[in-house]
């Protein structure tokens, strides 16, 4: 008997898609809304209403659950979406807490959650476990991390911070959107919960918003989650979810080239002038590297960020400066992007004004580097 196949061989193959009924090697989309029933009232197939789920949002879960050694996961219709499920399955009352440099839009659907008394908040640096452990009650329901995280990417072990928030019976959900299952496997670690925007590498080709959670127990919290899902609809399209599929299935070799790139330009800036600062978890000096090398077992990501020396100045003008980086935001896909990050964030983002982000996509590794260093003299 043949050992089974990887993770590797089973996402590229989107686990068998091969369409019983006809043949095709590719999965089917199935848009229909709802699914008839016979003489007996009894349904034909397995499905009623598309709401739920229908059967390409499940192909596609399937894949994403054996990615993340899962016994469950689900799609919602942007990360945001899925992040919002799990703060509605917080109790009224509940305390959270998350971190002070986080993504952004999920650090404010907290802050609007806390500032309405739906939930109680603190927020600690991340990687700083002391502060969180030191933050953790026997109150706290959730803990939420992220890593590496937006736009430092400060690594956060995994590990100890589950031990950490089961100390306190609170659970612990990652959002791993910038280190996707192909390198990190957050439920593995001890996570609870784990979370995707899938808008990003998932998918990978800016082309599709989507969201995942997938869990590492099926128990009474996803079972609220689920309820919230299904009944709230936030759910993806047939379409999109097909075109998660179909990104889906070159993730690892995608994942492993954005890493090497980006370590490659990362090595290269170190001590460019112009250029503070370097900040990628893959560099011996970055403060996170020795977690990420243990946690990130398969690359480090496309992701970076360049501290300037000149200062919001410099940051606007490298970004408006680069011919093969698009100046845009968002991150992930095939395409490489550049962000002046503060500006996007806006006035009470603790980051930093000199900064620029940098999403690493799958063109020439030399070109983007020579374009970088052009943009910057
Ligand atoms: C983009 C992003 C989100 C939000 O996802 P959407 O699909 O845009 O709703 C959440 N967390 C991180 C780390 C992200 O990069």
């Amino acid at each position: 008997m043949p050992n089974a196949p990887t993770r590797t061989t089973l996402t590229v193959q989107a686990m068998h898609a091969i369409d019983q009924m006809t043949g095709a090697v590719i999965p089917p989309i199935h848009p229909a809304t709802t699914y008839a029933r016979g003489a007996d009232n009894q349904l034909i197939g397995e499905q009623d209403y598309r709401r739920p789920s229908g059967p390409t949002e499940k192909q596609a879960a399937k894949v994403l659950a054996m990615l993340e050694g899962a016994p469950d996961a689900r799609l919602f219709s942007s990360g945001m979406a899925a992040i919002a499920a799990v703060i509605e399955s917080v109790p009224t009352g509940g305390h959270v807490i998350a971190q002070t440099e986080m993504y952004y839009g999920a650090k404010l659907l907290l802050q609007r959650a806390a500032a309405k008394q739906r939930i109680r908040l603190d927020l600690v640096a991340p990687g700083d476990l002391d502060a969180l452990a030191a933050a953790a009650r026997p109150d706290t329901d959730l803990v939420w991390i992220e890593s590496p995280a937006n736009p430092s990417w400060a690594v956060v072990d995994i590990a100890r911070a589950a031990e950490i928030a089961h100390a306190v019976g609170a659970t612990l959900g990652v959002d791993s959107t910038c280190a996707p299952p192909c390198t990190t496997q957050a439920l593995a670690l001890g996570a609870d919960i784990v979370m995707h925007s899938a808008t990003k590498y998932l998918n990978g080709h800016s082309d599709v918003l989507a969201g995942v959670l997938a869990t590492r127990e099926v128990n009474d919290r996803w079972a609220e989650i689920g309820e919230i899902h299904s009944k709230t609809g936030a759910v993806p399209g047939a379409f999109e979810t097909w075109l998660l599929m179909r990104g889906l299935r070159t993730l690892w070799v995608r994942f492993e080239r954005q890493s090497a790139s980006a370590l490659m330009v990362a090595q290269a800036l170190l001590g460019e002038a112009g250029i503070d600062a370097v900040l990628y978890p893959g560099l011996a000096d970055h403060p996170g590297h020795a977690i990420a090398a243990r946690q990130m077992s398969n690359g480090f990501g496309g992701m970076l960020s360049l501290r300037l020396s000149g200062g919001h100045a410099a940051a606007a003008r490298l970004a408006a400066s680069t011919r093969l980086f698009t100046q845009a935001t968002s991150l992930g896909g095939v395409e490489s992007l550049i962000e002046h990050r503060k500006p996007i964030e806006g006035p009470d983002s603790p980051t930093p004004d000199d900064l620029v982000r940098l999403s690493v996509g799958l063109e020439d590794p030399q070109d983007l580097l020579a374009d970088l260093r052009a943009a910057l003299s």
